[in-house]
């Protein structure tokens, strides 16, 4: 056996499909899950059959033909557009903060004079930062910029990342902007779908191939390494080297979920609450492949720390002393031979899932 790939997620599954299939090479794949998918893990619940997105909502959207064209070879899609609510004041608006929200928190007046302020100082569908709208020296935009940090992005940014407000940089967090525009969708790329028959099943015919095998409920720490020619790891780097430079922090996530017996929970797949409850969101996962019950199923879900043998890692803590810690254990890692750091946990890295793929589809262009 030649090839061990670590991790059955999306990064160690595009890279093992492609040593199945372009180098017609043989490829053990393990897991120290009892699933595949890594993090877009889905499942079919039994009682109502709705799928549901085991670790947070997950919406497939790129601009990248060829991430898109290398995907469709493995599911057909269902056409979905994320239109997420926030609840600000208790009342569900739209999200992201568009023309739609403001017409939504304020009376018709105020919001008409807000709307046309934003629309001749910037034109339709442009995106404005906040701490853009807050450095004018006009006292609506000002206004408008306070309110949405205020109501969206601190109480969210305290909740997710576990700060105190004043510990929040706003150069930061007020980069995110206000949508000029009256498109409701959260994102704009090109191509947003979700996989037909879910994400566990697209991962599951990137793996069906005679020259891969694959372990399931199996660590890295228990496989004999010496009997591979080259390792692709998709596990996190720091624990690959057994922490020898210390741990890279991450933020972790629980869910909590709840099957209702009603047909609708909320009006759209993601509500977001940054001001009220202890939980970030509340998803109802039927909502994503349009799937009819009478019955329905939601996730809450709330933010920790990621303590090791606890939870999961899900999204790493960028700073500078990380980013150096994460230096010092790629330095290590590049002097191995045959040895590749690859995914969100090899690279330290948020990426969305487009990114994923397409970084292992680069990196496969690297070593072929
Ligand atoms: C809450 C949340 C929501 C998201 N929503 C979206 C979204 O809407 N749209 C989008 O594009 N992206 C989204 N993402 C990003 C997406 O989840 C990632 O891009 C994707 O999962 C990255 O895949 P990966 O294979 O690199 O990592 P992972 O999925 O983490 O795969 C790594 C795999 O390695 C295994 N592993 C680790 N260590 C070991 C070991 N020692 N031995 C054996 N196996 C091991 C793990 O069990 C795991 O299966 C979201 C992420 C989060 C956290």
């Amino acid at each position: 056996m030649k090839n061990l790939v670590i991790g059955a997620g999306l990064t160690g599954s595009v890279t093992a499909n492609l040593i199945a299939t372009k180098w017609n090479e043989k490829v053990i794949v393990i897991d120290k899950n009892n699933f595949v998918g890594g993090n877009i893990n889905d499942y079919v619940d039994e009682q109502t059959q709705i799928h549901v997105h085991r670790f947070g909502p997950h919406i497939f959207h790129t601009n990248s033909e060829r991430v898109w064209k290398y995907l469709s070879q493995y599911t057909d899609w269902h056409e979905y557009s994320f239109e997420p609510n926030v609840v600000i004041k208790g009342q569900k608006v739209t999200l992201p903060f568009n023309l739609n929200t403001i017409k939504q928190c304020f009376d018709k007046q105020t919001a008409e004079k807000y709307t046309k302020k934003l629309v001749d100082t910037y034109g339709m569908e442009h995106k404005i930062p906040i701490l853009e709208l807050k450095q004018t020296n006009d006292e609506d935009l000002k206004f408008i910029a306070d309110f949405v940090y205020k109501y969206v992005f601190e109480g969210y940014t305290v909740k997710q990342w576990g700060l105190k407000p004043e510990e929040i940089d706003e150069s930061i967090t007020a980069r995110v902007p206000i949508y000029i525009s009256y498109d409701n969708r959260y994102f704009q790329d090109k191509y947003q779908a979700i996989p037909k028959n879910g994400y566990a099943e697209m991962i599951k015919n990137m793996l069906y191939h005679k020259n891969i095998q694959i372990y399931l409920n199996t660590k890295y720490q228990d496989i004999l390494k010496e009997n591979f020619d080259r390792i692709f790891y998709t596990g996190s780097i720091d624990e690959f080297f057994n922490y020898k430079y210390g741990m890279l922090p991450y933020r972790s996530l629980t869910f909590d979920v709840e099957t209702i017996d009603c047909e609708y929970y909320q009006p759209t797949a993601m509500v977001n609450y940054p001001c009220d409850n202890d939980y970030t969101r509340i998803t109802e996962h039927k909502h994503f492949l349009n799937e009819k019950s009478s019955k329905t199923i939601i996730s809450k879900e709330y933010s920790h720390s990621f303590e090791l043998g606890k939870n999961e890692r899900y999204y790493p803590i960028k700073n500078d002393a990380n980013s150096e810690l994460y230096e010092k254990y790629l330095r290590d890692a590049k002097q191995l031979k045959n040895t590749y750091f690859l995914g969100r946990l090899g690279a330290y890295k948020y990426y969305n899932m487009d990114q994923a793929v397409l970084a292992a589809l680069e990196f496969w262009d690297t070593i072929t």
